[in-house]
């Protein structure tokens, strides 16, 4: 029988919460079911949004979802683990004796929490809730992707600037104020597939004159539209921005005014001992942590002194190059300015290196160089491209220093500390006074591990080995670690051996199939979260929304937020949780807002505070009348660490080949230069179960260069095998004429299957299968932060004659 009803039509105002850009969207409610997600124009972030976006009611109702808690019931090994349903009741019970049991016999330290990218993820609505009961519970140890996502551009900068000189969602830092910008960079950053508000705003840029650089092995999404496409070659991005830094320096493209007075250039380093040059070194009655620099017009050393930012006696004109004769009170010594150490340091990359090691012609390189400097204020980001490489740390302090040379850091256009709305932090740092350190720390003082961050690879070392210390125990918050991470045998056998494992998802997938307890979450669509501020502008900043739930989640499933919150009452924590009252955690995180949480449920659509941007901070007074400066060491601008010279590392960002060589010669077996991209379709390893997703990428791709598949046989659309050192992994070629005929580029992620389509998932773990990440070498790693190397390994390439994918089995 059929209704002839019309059906009741709700309109819900909200945001996509599947990545970083959380767009402003409208979802449409039919009869209470969710039926279709469209932009909201009138958001700071609504002015469109994506494919994945759109899909939304296909993974909302989607018949793989988790509905209720398993448990199983069988040993890990066994090819059914024999998955029994239980209750909230019993499976939070569960997961808390077991981490009070690890806690009694090895310290709270020796359980480990994991997490989805908050850029990648709905997480974000949950991370500070997770984080918190860390720090209630007693551990530092978050296995989370830093090292991959956001260290170079959030963190690595951080040594330069002080503050991330790229913003990384909730760890603060600078955004590109495009609106304003004259020039804006895109290095290794493709936004129209991983931050469509980021594209839009290009785009409009664009329509008003603004030059775009791109900087990317690949001619994707904004390149075309770009003034300069700079095709690097992976691994190469160091490089080119010292090679970029020469050209400006050398021409005189560089704002002198800005790096005398603000960065720590001027100060004078010792030609005998390669360190700082210390006013103790020279005045007997110095105090200690003053530095000197050469005054040109008196020709006499000045001291500098970082509590106060000022020279004393105040400069007539501070020398950036030359060599200078220093009395000390050991005598005489030969010193030279930082920048002139720099400058020395960017002349090694001549055009002619640039050209052999990156291979971007002279022409193109002056012409990028010419295009940063004319076209100020200049504003960038940089995201993956430049991070997933084992010299990533460095590449992002040189690519921070070439933006120290422009002088648009927190000027209008330039890339811009914006202001938030004043909230009460939730996460718990309070609760957490001496913490065990986290692992990693010991190895890489000044890396991810410094901020309770922990790579997989000093995961699995500590479930494996016991080093520094057992880990026996880990909660896991979405992460799919196999798929996401190098390493997938060892971390199989890491995530097997564990005492217990926890595991909260949407799907079941390979790495949660290893757990002990699988938790059905709810999506962002399904639950209530509380976002203040939408990063990419100063009115986006302003606006502070509590999202509704569209639908109700299926089956039993229920926010991340409410299983850390069950789990804290169970540990005895629940006065540490506002007693169990997620509310009232949001009223405190608004307390200092002006904002109340029952207006934010009155108006879904979000509320506008009241900001006002600001600029050139660091020069505003600080409380004793002293300009603000830089909050790094030296309290400027530093193209010169010592605190990575005091800790083993070059002080000057020293560009560092990746061990194997793509610019020399490759060995014979392995000629081609392997990276690897997001496709537009899926977030990491997530939805390509979805129909309507996996219809238009059916199968994984390899791009490469028609030549180069012509060599070997190859026609557009064979299954092929690529294979490094480390191992295989199979996809459908790809051609792709702009490419480089020596780059091949994989994609990661790929497992999961879909039914409708009949296409089975693949076992991460098997050659034959389609697991990216069996080809990255996991122990080439950065120095600094332990990066793998994941978008530069060396690699063939072969024809798979039978077309044969023996990889497709198991898990759909
Ligand atoms: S870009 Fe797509 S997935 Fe990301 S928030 Fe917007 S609509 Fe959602």
């Amino acid at each position: 029988m059929t209704s002839d009803r019309a059906p009741t039509v709700d309109h819900v105002k909200g945001y996509c919460g599947l990545c970083i850009a959380r767009c402003g969207t409208i979802a449409t409610v039919a009869d209470g079911r969710f039926i279709r997600l469209d932009p909201d124009p009138a958001h700071p972030t609504g002015a469109a949004i994506c494919a994945k976006g759109r899909a939304a009611p296909e993974l909302v109702y989607h018949r793989d979802r988790l509905t209720r808690p398993l448990r199983r019931t069988r040993p890990k090994g066994d090819p059914d683990p024999g998955w029994e349903e239980i209750s909230w009741d019993m499976a939070l019970d569960l997961i808390a004796a077991a981490m009070r049991r690890t806690a009694a016999q090895y310290g709270p330290e020796a359980v480990a929490f994991s997490m989805s990218s908050p850029s990648t993820t709905a997480i974000a609505d949950s991370a500070p809730f997770v984080r918190r009961l860390m720090n209630a519970f007693g551990t530092p140890n978050l296995v989370w992707a830093l090292d991959l996502c956001g260290w170079g551009r959030g963190f690595a900068t951080r040594y330069v600037f002080g503050v991330g000189s790229v913003a990384t969602g909730g760890a603060g830092g600078a955004m590109p104020d495009i609106a304003r910008t004259g020039c804006l960079i895109l290095w290794g950053y493709n936004p129209s597939f991983t931050r469509i508000t980021h594209a839009t705003a290009t785009v409009a840029g664009l329509k008003r004159g603004m030059k775009l650089v791109v900087i990317d092995p690949r001619n994707v999404g904004l390149a075309n539209k770009a003034d300069v496409w700079l095709r690097v070659r992976p691994g190469a991005d160091g490089a080119l921005a010292l090679g970029l830094a020469n050209v400006m320096i050398q021409r005189g493209w560089y704002d002198q005014e800005f790096v005398r007075a603000w960065s720590n250039g001027p100060l004078l380093v010792r030609s005998d001992t390669n360190m700082l040059l210390k006013a103790e070194d020279v005045f007997p009655n110095a105090g200690r942590g003053s530095f000197v620099a050469w005054d040109m017009r008196s020709s006499s050393i000045v001291r500098y002194d970082p509590v106060t930012g000022q020279y004393d006696p105040s400069p007539g004109h501070l020398s950036l190059q030359g060599e200078y004769a220093v009395e000390t009170i050991d005598g005489a010594v030969s010193c030279r300015p930082v920048f002139d150490h720099y400058a020395g340091l960017c002349r090694q990359y001549s055009p002619e290196t640039i050209a052999r090691t990156c291979w971007i012609s002279p022409e193109q390189l002056a012409e990028a160089a010419r295009t940063i400097w004319v076209s100020r204020p200049v504003s960038y980001y940089a995201w993956s491209g430049h991070e997933h490489h084992a010299n990533t740390t460095e590449t992002a302090r040189a690519i921070a220093m070439l933006y120290a040379l422009t002088g648009s850091f927190d000027a209008p256009g330039g890339n811009v500390l914006l202001p938030s709305v004043p909230t009460v932090p939730i996460t718990g740092e309070d609760l957490a006074p001496g913490l065990a350190p986290a692992i990693g720390v010991a190895e890489r003082p000044l890396g991810p591990a410094r901020w309770d961050n922990v790579s997989t690879h000093d995961f699995y070392r500590g479930v494996l080995e016991g080093d520094p210390y057992p880990v026996r125990t880990l909660i896991g918050f979405g992460a799919n670690l196999l798929l996401a991470q190098a390493d997938p045998v060892r971390g199989r056998a890491a995530l097997s051996s564990l005492d217990f494992y926890a595991h909260a998802d949407l799907f079941m997938n390979p790495t949660a199939a290893l757990a002990d307890i699988v938790l059905p979450v709810a999506s962002c669509f399904e639950r209530e979260a509380l976002k203040i501020g939408f990063e990419i502008s100063e009115d986006a900043q302003s606006h502070v929304q509590f999202r509704s739930r569209i639908v109700s989640p299926p089956g039993e499933a229920l926010p991340d937020t409410d299983v850390v919150f069950g789990l804290a009452k169970r540990l005895g924590l629940e006065k540490r949780f506002w007693n169990g009252d997620v509310d009232a955690a949001y009223r405190e995180q608004l307390a200092s807002s002006g904002i109340s949480l029952e207006q934010l449920r009155a108006e879904p659509a979000g509320r506008r505070s009241s900001l006002t941007a600001t600029h050139y901070k660091y020069q505003a007074p600080d409380e004793r009348g002293n300009a603000r400066g830089f909050p790094t060491p030296t309290r400027k601008v530093e193209f010169w660490s010592e605190t990575f010279a005091d800790h083993g590392y070059s002080a000057l960002p020293q560009f560092i080949e990746t061990a194997v060589s793509g610019t020399s010669q490759p060995a014979d077996m392995f000629p081609l230069i392997l990276t690897c991209a997001k496709p537009s379709l899926f977030c990491q390893s997530q939805h390509r179960a979805l129909p309507i997703l996996r219809k238009r990428l059916p199968y994984p791709e390899v791009e490469l260069h028609p030549m180069t598949a012509a060599a070997r046989e190859i026609r557009d659309g064979d299954w092929v095998e690529v294979r490094t050192s480390s191992g295989a992994m199979r996809a459908k070629a790809r051609f792709n004429e702009t490419l480089d005929n020596r780059v091949v580029v994989g994609q990661h992620g790929w497992w999961q299957g879909c039914t409708e389509l009949e296409i089975a998932g693949s076992d991460p773990t098997d050659p034959t299968g389609n697991n990216f990440n069996l080809t990255v070498d996991a122990t080439m790693r950065d120095p600094i932060s332990g990066t793998p190397s994941h978008r530069f390994n060396m690699c063939d390439i072969r024809l798979l004659r039978s077309n044969a994918h023996a990889g497709y089995r198991g898990m759909a």
